[in-house]
């Protein structure tokens, strides 16, 4: 009952892709999830009248002939999903010690609306501008071209255009997950992956529940690190293993997702970026003392009411260090310190936002908090890591994860292996599917998709 051609190994968008070009191409397929809701960061989750996504809550490139749009027209997601566009004069809004400075789309928009704030600075901005495009270019498949390379990589292409979900980011796991199961796929919840372990040429996977499935290839769309620890070790190089063990991962984050008094707070056609001081990147290493040293918030589309919203999300960054000493404990166990060190950094984190939005406090409803255990254990990423793996720029091969490995028919796929986020991870879906069905094939179907 249970042998598929490919088992794939957790419901994020990764998996999810392969899972849609795999059924597609008539392969049998079953993807095991561990929680009991598919999408890994595609979750959203409602509290009362409020939709919040989880990860994914904006995507880029989406107007018809860029790079994203192109890539999801052969998935049926830039058909069917429903999009909001973000504000085309500023979509991200810098906050850097007081001082504000509009992102707006397009790249002569871009450099204009920047300039206007810069004008000595308009030639750089004019080069800056090319420098990107360029780098773009060095990227084989941002632009569908052939390639035996492995250092193809995506750009994230919000300034080309940047759109919210309506009704987030849940739309692109429902219609992928009615694909697969349309084309006789499965996705299964509920189940997770304990051990893999070879059997007569093919792979025996085993679940928590010691449920049995057998495939003769396996995908797995989760953490490298989490992939290595249920690997029987008789499959796994020693070389490999310690790789794989001395990567160090992004950071994680600290959530607040507020649900606000009608009329109380505007609804923000864009995304704020707000920095405690001048340096952007100071935030990120934030730790106890200077913590929190940045924000990031956005109001979810569906939570507009005319100029208003009644929801709104504000995360921070957060090192895991910050919780280790609940490591051991599980969701609503971790008891009345934890609950105490959530509402003390919610409290730190909402001094921050009253700089800029000093009547906050009065507008909040109710209140939900996602600490980086929040992440680890409803995505299943180690250290509750935001974007997985944490790429060297300087040093590409150090930090490089291939689609394929040493193991025959054993492949990685999702945020790990490429670069995180919507076109990354989509990306890297088709540098896996490569390796079982060839590059120029899918470009093929890719392109001629209607
Ligand atoms: C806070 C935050 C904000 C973000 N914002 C954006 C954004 O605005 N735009 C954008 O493009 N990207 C954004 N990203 C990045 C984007 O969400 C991710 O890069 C992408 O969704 C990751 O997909 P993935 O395929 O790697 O799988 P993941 O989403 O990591 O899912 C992995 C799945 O595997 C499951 N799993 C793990 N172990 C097992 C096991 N043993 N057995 C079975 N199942 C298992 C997990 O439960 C999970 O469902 C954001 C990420 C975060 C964290």
């Amino acid at each position: 009952m249970n042998r598929y051609d490919v088992i794939i190994i957790g419901s994020g968008l990764g998996s999810l892709l392969c899972g849609y070009i795999l059924s597609k191409e008539g392969f049998s397929v079953c993807i095991l999830e561990k929680h009991s809701v598919p999408g890994g960061c595609l979750q959203s989750f409602r509290r009362g009248e409020n939709s919040f996504d989880t990860g994914i809550h904006y995507i880029g490139s989406m107007l018809p002939g860029q790079t994203l749009h192109s890539y999801w027209k052969y998935f049926g997601l830039s058909q069917s999903l429903e999009l909001e566009q973000m504000n085309k004069d500023c979509f991200d809004l810098i906050s850097l010690d007081g001082s504000e400075f509009k992102l707006a789309q397009g790249f002569d928009h871009f450099t204009e609306t920047l300039a206007g704030q810069f004008p000595a600075s308009r030639e750089f901005l004019g080069q800056y501008v090319s420098a990107l495009k360029e780098t773009v270019s060095a990227f084989p498949l941002y632009n569908f071209q052939l390639t035996d390379k492995h250092t193809k990589t995506a750009w994230m292409g919000t300034i080309n255009s940047a759109w919210r979900l309506s009704h987030g980011s849940t739309q692109i796991t429902d219609h992928l997950i009615e694909y697969i199961s349309a084309a006789g796929g499965r996705v299964v919840t509920g189940r997770e992956v304990k051990k893999i372990s070879s059997l007569k040429n093919k792979f025996q996977v085993e679940t928590a529940g010691h449920e049995m499935f057998v495939a003769g290839r396996i995908i797995a769309g989760i953490h490298p690190r989490s992939a290595i620890g249920i690997l029987e070790p008789s499959l796994l190089k020693r070389s490999f293993q310690s790789r794989i063990l001395s990567m160090e991962n992004t950071v994680s984050s600290f959530g607040l997702y507020l649900g606000l008094k009608p009329g109380s707070f505007p609804y923000l056609d864009y995304n704020l970026y707000y920095h405690a001081t001048r340096d952007a990147w100071a935030g990120q290493e934030c730790k106890t003392e200077q913590w929190p040293g940045m924000y990031f918030m956005y109001t979810p589309s569906g939570s507009r009411h005319g100029e208003f919203t009644s929801a709104l999300c504000i995360l921070s960054t957060m090192c895991f260090e910050e919780v280790k000493r609940w490591e051991g404990t599980s969701t609503g166990k971790r008891g009345p310190d934890y609950k105490k060190f959530k509402s003390g950094y919610a409290e730190k984190l909402l001094k921050l936002v009253e700089r800029k939005f000093p009547e906050i406090r009065s507008s909040i409803n109710d209140m939900e908090i996602s600490t980086p255990l929040t992440w680890r254990d409803y995505t299943g990423t180690p250290e509750g890591s935001m974007y997985g793996i944490r790429k060297e720029s300087g040093n590409y091969i150090k930090t490089m994860i291939l689609p394929h490995t040493k193991i025959p028919g054993f492949y990685f796929t999702g945020q790990n292996l490429n670069m995180h986020g919507a076109p990354g991870v989509t990306i890297g879906a088709i540098m896996t599917c490569d390796e079982i069905l060839g590059l120029e094939y899918l470009f093929n179907k890719i392109r001629d998709a209607e």
